[in-house]
């Protein structure tokens, strides 16, 4: 009897699964063997934080939460705020019977975008202008960092679409068209995980420490191949296009050990995603060997069936056939609970799907550490826009800027611009707005507008902090023709572009500027010398107003450090990005892409002005100088001997 009570307490005591020191694997086993169908359903829901509180967590048994595009933003929450909301969320998940903490994910896409006062990175387009894996790499490490910061483990980044019409709403947050660009961007991954270790599994996902997050693939599969760019249809395309066109970046995400991958809401030949059973189990798992978790979209589920619910139970037994694991619900759970109990108890879903979504999971969890550290602290608040993060964001910034025009050769270029002007013109309203120079995904779902919002420099102010003292800026939003005429501005800043969107709303057939923006271009470069900088999240119609510029550059969507445009400008650093994708005449060349037989761009992939900075020209003009005075004294001393020798063998003489 005292033998029996001695081995039922040390029982009580240990668990294969909370102890730190077994192989993840062996703990997702045990675990999983002591869980309910109730408890394994739960894991596998993620819901809103509007509808998260401590006492759903705990008697729902739910594994997630999320901050989508969908949520309510939290504007100017503290690092602090965020963690005690979080932390309130995860006691509930802590309080059940097993303990198993939830994990909370968030689309950090551009930096930590929803969160006030974090540095805002250029959106993905622009990476793709640097085309610089370590850059994206840093910004990857400096982003986990943030969102740990916040308490969060988990982002909904990289979008790896490769985005093959810029009618797309989402194409700026598409690296490239081209799918090695793409490829060699996932570089962001061991960024934001860690580096897996060299004796790593395939497929097996990795988080390698408290300042990292698990990442998120996004969308799988050919999300940038919908037909004229339409967002969430149909992508048509052959298996063979399929697979070199928008499968290499999940190839490569899974050796690069990311934990978790996204379906996309688009369909692959008129089947949607979030049903396809061939591409999420039988591609990723099956063959890629992914063996982290699978997760929906937002509602994806409910986007199965059309109307929304016309036959949910077909819609839930669908999407975890196909190989969902997780579902981004994210209000409805009770509902979603219901169903899928349902569908297990009638036998229609086998348990071993169940076992596998739930395990895959837990893999994760364990992975990262979250049993054992499931509550954050505020060691790392002093991370969120650190200076560190806002000199990498302005790096990337610099190297992410297209130079597409400077005079009409190199020799009568406007650029770079003199900081000794005595009086300069600065017009448009993307010059002095943080809210578009940030874009979609920041602070709210389709962004903002102003600068009241979050911390950052706009372009204006990053003028006025490099020209001299005594440089007169002029800004004007809007200036007419005389105004411009009528002072005597030696050159002109023209900010001008896109405003902020996101997801369908961002789709255009047409890609024009908004207005007045090509009004501001003619009132200002007709009168007086000026450089055009476009912000916007893809290539626009710019071929109409092009020969009245004198300089023009492709600054994308670049975030809150606006420093990074004027560090070009001026020449404090030459330029070095190259299109990430095709720019176009008109709207109606696309979809159009590099190695179509209609190519016929106004610049083509790749194409970028390259420059010196100031500094680096001068040093080569200088010593360029020494090499030209010794080689005219080299020419001059050999015609000497030649003339001499010349002589000396009578051949003058002939002459
Ligand atoms: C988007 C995803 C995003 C999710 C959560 C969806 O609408 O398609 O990219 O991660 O919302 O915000």
């Amino acid at each position: 009897c005292l033998w029996w009570w001695w081995a039922s307490l040390a029982d009580a005591e240990y668990m294969t699964y909370k102890d730190p020191n077994q192989m993840a694997a062996v703990r997702v086993k045990d675990l999983l063997s002591r869980m309910s169908l109730e408890e394994k359903i739960g894991q596998m829901v993620q819901i809103d934080r509007t509808v998260a509180n401590a006492e759903v967590m705990k008697s729902y048994f739910i594994g997630s939460v999320l901050s989508g595009g969908g949520s309510v933003p939290l504007p100017k929450a503290s690092a602090e705020d965020w963690i005690n909301m979080i932390n309130e969320y995860q006691k509930g998940s802590l309080s059940t019977r097993l303990g198993i903490p939830m994990i909370y994910g968030i689309d950090a896409v551009h930096g930590h975008n929803n969160v006030y006062n974090a540095t805002i990175f250029p959106h993905n387009i622009g990476l793709g202008a640097a085309r610089d894996p370590d850059l994206v790499r840093r910004i990857g490490a400096a982003t986990a960092a943030e969102v740990r910061a916040t308490g969060i483990p988990y982002v909904f980044a990289p979008c790896i679409a490769v985005c093959r019409d810029p009618r797309w709403g989402r194409c700026y947050e598409s690296y490239s068209e081209d799918p090695k660009i793409v490829q060699e961007m996932t570089e962001i991954i061991p960024g934001l995980q860690g580096d897996i270790p060299a004796n790593s599994r395939k497929g097996v996902p990795y988080v390698g420490g408290k300042n990292k997050v698990a990442a998120c693939a996004k969308h799988f599969v050919g999300d940038g191949g919908t037909t004229k760019g339409v967002n969430e249809k149909n992508t048509v395309i052959d298996w063979h296009g399929l697979l070199s066109i928008h499968m290499p970046g999940y190839s490569d995400s899974v050796v690069k050990g990311v934990s978790t991958v996204m379906v996309s809401y688009s369909s692959w030949n008129g089947v949607k995603m979030h049903a396809n059973h061939e591409l999420v189990t039988g591609f990723l798992k099956d063959t890629l060997k992914f063996k982290g978790f699978v997760i929906s979209d937002w509602e994806g589920i409910d986007r199965i069936t059309t109307p929304p619910h016309s036959n949910y139970s077909y819609s839930v037994e669908a999407a975890i056939q196909a190989g969902i694991d997780m579902v981004m619900i994210p209000f409805k759970y009770a509902e979603f609970i219901d169903e899928l109990t349902q569908l297990v108890k009638n036998n229609i879903i086998p348990m071993d799907r169940i076992d596998d979504a739930v395990a895959r999971i837990l893999l994760v969890k364990f992975s990262m550490g979250l049993f054992e550290n499931p509550l954050a602290d505020f060691s790392l608040v002093n991370e969120l826009g650190s200076q560190p993060h806002r000199d990498l964001a302005r790096e990337a910034v610099r190297k992410s800027l297209v130079l597409l025009k400077n005079g009409e050769n190199r020799t009568n270029g406007l650029l770079p611009l003199s900081k000794k002007a005595p009086k300069i013109l600065v017009a448009g309203s993307h010059a002095d707005n943080l809210g578009y120079q940030c874009g979609g995904w920041t602070i709210n779902w389709q962004g903002f507008s102003g600068n009241n919002y979050t911390r950052g420099t706009t372009i204006l102010g990053a003028i006025t902090s490099t020209v001299d003292p005594s440089t007169d800026i002029v800004y004007r939003e809007n200036p007419d023709a005389d105004f411009v005429k009528s002072n005597s501005f030696e050159y002109a800043i023209v900010v001008v572009g896109e405003r902020p969107y996101a997801e369908s709303l961002g789709d255009s057939m047409t890609l024009t500027m908004v207005d007045p923006g090509p009004n501001i271009i003619k009132n200002v470069c007709e009168a007086v010398k000026c450089v055009v900088v476009i912000i916007s999240g893809r290539p626009i119609v710019i071929e109409p107003y092009l020969s009245s510029i004198n300089a023009l550059v492709a600054a994308w969507l670049p975030g809150t450090e606006g420093q990074g445009v004027t560090d070009v400008l001026f020449g404090d650093y030459g330029f070095s990005g190259k299109l990430p994708r095709t720019w176009f005449r008109t709207a109606d060349q696309l979809p159009m892409n590099v190695g179509d037989s209609h190519y016929d761009p106004l610049f083509p992939l790749g194409f970028g002005v390259m420059t010196e900075s100031v500094k680096d020209l001068v040093n080569r003009s200088t010593s360029a100088g020494v090499g030209e005075k010794s080689y005219i004294l080299t020419i001059m001393v050999s015609v000497i001997i030649s003339l001499y020798f010349s002589a000396s063998s009578g051949w003058l003489q002939k002459k």
